[in-house]
């Protein structure tokens, strides 16, 4: 297989969303279009002053003729990687590598259940864009956990997605929700199964994508298979550690 191509990108500006997640957005210097499919990633390679440094990221916006792109990144304590891309500046470039991945999702298929925790949202995010701006009609709900009202990313988008495509619905799921949180509560795997028995009411027997970090795509992949008995071509997952 030949490898990815290799292309730098600059960051045309960047906000936090969360109180430790930051929305970078970057432009490709060569012009091209950015020609991932959805659920793909690039790799970054960061100058730090250690030495170079590798780090994958999900796209999180759908292929775009413009040549720009969406990432979101967590802030991990300490970690080297992402400390750097929270204090880039506008204006700065990075050589990126990719796209890459088989984190995909075949247009059309039938309904799907897709499950994310944090950042992991952000493949589902490109996926999902993609999905409903193609007028795709199948039902599509997003099971998100986070721990707190305010680490919710991408609420107010996902709530006008919800508003404008009537096939498409999102659910929170708060881990450490404050007294006043009125919905889910819990980790993911609480809800996966009645949300998906849900959707399979329509008849068809839905896709599951899942994306974060691997205890939470073990914890449901494990119920999907022994307490569902789900296929496993079904099942579509990415790991980010
Ligand atoms: C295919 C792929 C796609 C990825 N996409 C994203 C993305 O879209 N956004 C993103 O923020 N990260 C993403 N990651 C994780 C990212 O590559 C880095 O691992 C992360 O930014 C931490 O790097 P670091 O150098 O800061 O920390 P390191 O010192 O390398 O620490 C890594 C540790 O941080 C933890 N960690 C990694 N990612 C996260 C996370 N998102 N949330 C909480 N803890 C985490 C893990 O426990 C891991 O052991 C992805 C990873 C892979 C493999």
């Amino acid at each position: 297989m030949a490898a990815p191509p290799t292309f730098d990108v600059r960051l045309t500006h960047a906000h936090m969303i969360t109180p430790n997640v930051k929305e970078l957005h970057f432009v490709r210097v060569d012009g091209a279009p950015m020609a991932h499919a959805p659920g793909q990633w690039i790799s970054l390679i960061l100058p730090l002053e250690e030495g170079e440094v590798r780090r994958s990221y999900s796209i999180a916006s759908p292929p775009r003729a413009n040549g720009t792109l969406d990432l979101a990144v967590t802030h991990v304590n300490g970690g080297p990687g992402s400390t750097y891309l929270h204090a880039m500046e506008p204006g700065a470039a990075l050589r990126a590598i990719g796209p890459q991945g088989l984190f995909l999702r075949t247009p059309k298929v039938g309904p799907s259940l897709f499950v994310a925790t944090g950042t992991g949202v952000t493949p589902l995010r490109s996926m999902l864009h993609a999905a409903l701006d193609a007028g795709e009609t199948h039902p599509m709900m997003l099971l998100f956990g986070v721990r707190t009202e305010e680490d919710r990313l991408y609420k107010e988008e996902l709530l006008a997605m919800q508003a404008k495509f009537p096939n498409f619905h999102a659910e929170y799921t708060l881990s450490r929700g404050s007294d006043a949180w009125q919905g889910r509560r819990g980790y993911v795997q609480t809800h996966v199964k009645g949300l998906f028995e849900e959707l399979a009411q329509g008849g068809a027997t839905p896709h599951v994508y899942i994306c974060g970090l691997k205890k939470m795509i073990d914890g449901v992949r494990e119920l999907l298979k022994n307490d569902m008995q789900l296929p496993r071509q079904q099942v579509h997952s990415e790991r980010y550690d």
